[in-house]
């Protein structure tokens, strides 16, 4: 017979993974399928210094590796598979991944979100050199240098004037003279001495070897090429929620993000919690989607212990 586990918890960055480890802690013994990135988008990041406790700083990767660290150390038991469907009309929840199928009395969804990058030739091989998607992350590395920000909604605004704390000037590009920006935010940047606006232009590319010397950039009104020198370029074009497997079956949001019910992090789904960046369009830090993953282990413990199911033995 299947085992049942008490809670499957989908995705292994810090949401993902401080789920686990309070889950594990609370006696639960925690599954966690990791995904496509084990670990999450601080695999991808390099120095972290905003994250509490590394007065030093730490890598990403590294911190990721501690964190699964602390979760085994309770007991979490994490695969390296990948989510393929899910059945949540009814417990128990089953979840199938590309080589096995799961049987789980609660579900937390922690599959994070993706930065969208523009698909320039050396935008990857630049990334972490001057290409970044997060100023909260990287801008401090700007300090006395000039960026450039792509994109023209209220990320782009927010990240242009957190960067201009850093940066001598910060360039906004922006493909159309059209801002989804709100009008206070757009009106801060305009207010800005350290921020221009440069409308009507695309990123063709990033120039640099080493790191970012430059942009190749394309007038979409008369089509003309010019290059502009800077040393860093964010993107601010939007972010794309891990939520596919889930449409039609969980809450999302027209933009894909997991929506929360009853104020906690609940999904419409009794006993499916969310965690982490795959519900959070607003704060999008590592030390938000791990207060948030202890949240969604809370939560589900809570609901298993309501019930009169906690602690009891795996069984089918
Ligand atoms: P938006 O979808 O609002 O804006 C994305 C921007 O990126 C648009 O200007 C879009 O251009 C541009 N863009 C998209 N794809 C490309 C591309 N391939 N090349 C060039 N430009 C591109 O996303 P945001 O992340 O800015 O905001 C998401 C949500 O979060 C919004 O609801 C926003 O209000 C909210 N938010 C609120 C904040 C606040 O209140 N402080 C801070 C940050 C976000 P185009 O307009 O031409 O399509």
């Amino acid at each position: 017979m299947a085992e049942i586990y008490n809670i499957v918890i989908i995705g292994s960055g810090p949401a993902g993974l401080t789920a686990a480890l309070y889950a594990a802690r609370a006696n639960l013994r925690p599954l966690v399928i990791a995904g496509l990135t084990p670990g999450g988008q601080l695999m991808q990041t390099t120095e972290v210094e905003n994250y509490p406790g590394f007065p030093e700083g730490i890598l990403g990767p590294e911190l990721m590796l501690k964190m699964t660290k602390q979760a085994e150390r309770f007991g979490a038991k994490i695969v390296n598979e990948t989510v393929a469907d899910v059945s949540l009309a009814a417990r128990p929840f089953r979840i199938k991944t590309d080589r096995n199928e799961y049987d789980a009395k609660t579900v937390v969804v922690a599959t994070g979100a993706e930065a969208n990058w523009l698909n320039l030739p050396n935008e990857q091989r630049l990334r972490g050199k001057g290409v970044s998607a997060c100023a909260t992350c990287d801008g401090f590395f700007f300090k006395g240098k000039e960026v450039a920000v792509v994109g023209g909604g209220d990320s782009a605004m927010e990240e242009a004037l957190f960067l201009s704390k850093f940066a001598t000037k910060v360039t906004i590009l922006h493909r159309s003279d059209q801002f989804r920006a709100s009008k206070i935010m757009l009106g801060r940047v305009q207010a800005n001495p350290k921020i221009a606006l440069m409308t009507n232009v695309e990123v063709v590319d990033v120039l640099g070897v080493e790191k970012v010397e430059g942009l190749k950039l394309r007038s979409t009104a008369s089509n003309s090429e010019t290059t502009f020198k800077t040393d860093g370029l964010f993107l601010a074009i939007g972010r794309t929620p891990a939520s596919e497997v889930f449409k039609g079956k969980l809450d999302l949001d027209a933009k894909g993000y997991g929506v929360i019910t009853g104020g906690h992090t609940g999904t419409n789904i009794e006993g499916v919690f969310w965690a982490g960046d795959v519900a959070d369009p607003r704060y999008r830090q590592a030390v938000t989607a791990a207060g948030e993953g202890c949240r969604a282990a809370i939560d589900a413990e809570r609901f298993l212990a309501e019930r009169g199911e906690i602690h009891e033995e795996v069984t089918a």
